[in-house]
């Protein structure tokens, strides 16, 4: 059930091989190109584990140079210490970034994902271009700060009230790209197709109505005809830190028949390809009695499913759905903590890495953003659903965040420190109240089953929380220094702004 950690090289047996971006250098970001050094207390690398002292150069947004065990005495002028466990820079495969206006205000009364989904539908009404950007600037530069360095924006709501479209309509698309850019991250903006309301058991898909007007472009041939005046390069790239990719937002929200030709899109060019999978019993049931067979046959079928793709949720699924997951070697992007927040279910989590999906994480409703619990959880749920513990370790779990993650984003050459990688790191506190005493331990008693350099990773992946990050460098540059966001300068207040804009 364990996941095979990313040993490999960069890029080595990822789904975008092939893909015009890979193996290419990456574009440098502005007055970026200069060549810099960290020395890291403890660093977690891929097939080693946890080593010490580890001195880490960067050319440009390249590693250049990963030494274990380096003495001071030998450290290049003007190298930067990083006290703590450095990992790579966290994945966030699964995000609706306007969803974080609603933290708050959602979790009086009753209900179900559906009475959720209205209230989120109010805050979608609101945005335009202007406030959508200012409020998925603060939203990524909470993730940031929370370890982040690349997002996958599941973004759908492309056009204005009434489904009008904007002068440029990729307004709101480009207003992702732009906020990310002013947030020091990475982004895959994954747009997605969205055309109809729902399903009916009995005439089938029904027309867009009232909010989700401006999620639809009609058909499918006009999403395509939209995104591709995106502007992508022959790489994907939309600029120097943010790559095109595509979804399908649903079986409810996208008919079989006009499937084929976002995944057409997507295999021309190597492109990722996302979808919400079986998150409600309700979607299950009126799939198989408008369709005749589960989401996921119905996906297959359609020929969505390959190694490029990620299913989102996947928590209602038959045997023969996960068997058809695993030996279409998607991605399953698992969100426990909005799972669990909307009600959705537990999913099969072990039964999909020991089918062949490879696990990655999201925090989707940004209920919390904390990739560290989402990390855990997937470990948490399936003790509680088994009674029994040790499915996942410490390692797996890290994979899926780093590894994993940014390869289900279409960056297989980020998410681990190893030379020619993207220079992404994240050093994790470990002399905080949740965190003291890990180091120690680890000395002196070896993680259970496992080898003593591990456990420091384990207490990280099983204690730590975003307040527990000190340094950010993405692209071999400095977004967060010693807990502070240096692109954003008070993001409290920047969310408290964007958020009271959006609500007003
Ligand atoms: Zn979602």
């Amino acid at each position: 059930m364990t996941p095979s950690p990313g040993t490999g090289q960069p890029g080595q047996g990822q789904p975008g091989q092939g893909q015009p971006g890979q193996g290419q250098p990456g574009q440098g970001q502005p007055g970026q190109g200069a060549a810099r050094a960290w020395h890291a207390e403890l660093a977690w690398l891929p097939g080693v584990g946890v080593r010490p002292d580890v001195l880490i150069e960067a050319s440009g947004d390249r590693f250049t140079v990963i030494s274990p065990r380096t003495a001071t005495a030998d450290l290049p002028p003007g190298t930067i210490r990083l006290p703590g466990l450095t990992i790579p820079a966290l994945a966030n495969a699964h995000s609706h970034a306007f969803h974080r206006a609603l933290r708050g205000i959602t979790q009086a009364g009753r209900g179900t994902f559906w009475t959720w989904r209205e209230r989120m539908y109010q805050v979608a009404e609101r945005l335009d271009p202007d406030s959508y950007q200012a409020l998925a600037r603060a939203v990524y530069a909470e993730m940031t700060l929370a370890g982040i360095g690349c997002v996958g924006e599941f973004h759908y709501l492309h056009h204005g009230p009434d489904g009008v479209g904007y002068a440029d309509p990729n307004a709101m698309g480009r207003a992702m790209i732009e906020a990310a850019a002013q947030a020091g991250l990475r982004i895959t903006l994954l747009d997605t197709c969205y055309l109809s309301g729902g399903l009916d058991p009995a005439s089938g898909p029904v027309p867009l109505a009232g909010p989700q007007l401006r999620f639809g472009d009609g058909t499918a041939q006009a999403w395509v005809n939209r995104v591709s005046s995106l502007g992508a390069d022959s790489r994907g790239m939309l600029g120097p830190t943010a790559r095109a990719g595509a979804a399908i937002h649903s079986v409810r929200a996208v008919p079989p028949g006009q499937m084929p030709a976002v995944a057409a899109w997507t295999h021309s060019r190597g492109a990722p390809l996302h979808v919400h999978l079986s998150e409600q019993v309700a979607e299950n049931d009126t799939c198989l009695a408008a369709y005749g067979g589960t989401p996921t046959a119905v996906l297959y079928e359609a020929g969505v499913l390959g190694p490029r793709t990620s299913v989102v949720h996947a928590t209602h699924l038959t045997s023969a759905d996960i068997e058809l997951l695993g030996a279409s070697e998607v991605f399953a992007c698992l969100c426990p903590t909005t799972e669990a927040d909307l009600a959705d279910g537990i999913g099969p989590f072990g039964a999909l890495a020991a089918a062949g999906c490879r696990l990655t994480v999201g925090s989707d409703s940004q209920a919390v953003i904390d990739l560290f619990e989402e990390a855990r959880r997937i470990e948490m749920y399936e003790r509680l659903a088994s009674q029994e513990r040790g499915h996942f370790t410490a390692d797996a779990l890290g994979t899926a965040v780093t590894w994993d993650g940014h390869a289900s984003l279409g960056w297989p050459d980020a998410g681990e420190i190893a030379l020619g990688s993207l220079a992404d790191l994240v050093t994790v506190a470990l002399d905080s109240p949740r965190l003291a005493g890990a180091a120690a331990a680890a000395d002196l008693t070896p993680a259970e089953g496992g080898s003593a350099d591990l456990a420091v990773l384990e207490a990280v992946i099983f204690a730590a929380s975003p307040a527990d990050v000190r340094n950010v460098v993405i692209g071999g540059r400095d977004v967060v220094v010693d807990g502070r966001h240096v692109l954003v300068d008070d993001v409290p207040a920047a969310l408290s702004a964007a958020v009271r804009a959006v609500l007003a």
